[in-house]
């Protein structure tokens, strides 16, 4: 039997956006200038991080699975990373 692979097993997830508030919050300055850019891209098994074309740490917060593994890696400062309101965020399905 042939395990799915981890987009396919992502794909079964929910995700509830919140427009009006995102739970992650980025320091631009502080991330680019203590090497957290790099550890937040390749950390984040969601893909939520990505560098932008001006340069710039971009978050697609929508995505998030709410793992915590990125404010656990970032810089003091660079980060600010709360759950999400409630409601709001993922649900996680078994398939
Ligand atoms: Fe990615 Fe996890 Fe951070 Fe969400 S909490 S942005 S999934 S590392």
């Amino acid at each position: 039997m042939k395990l799915p692979s981890l987009p396919e097993r992502l794909a079964v997830n929910r995700f509830v956006t919140d427009d009006e508030s995102c739970h992650i919050v980025v320091d631009q300055e502080i991330a680019r200038s203590t090497g957290t850019v790099q550890r937040l891209i390749s950390c984040c098994p969601a893909g939520v991080y990505s560098v932008g074309a001006d340069g710039s740490l971009e978050v697609e917060h929508a995505a998030c699975l709410e793992c915590g593994t990125c404010a656990a890696v970032a810089a003091p400062g660079a980060l600010r990373w709360e759950y999400p309101r409630g409601g709001f965020g993922v649900q996680f399905r078994d398939g």
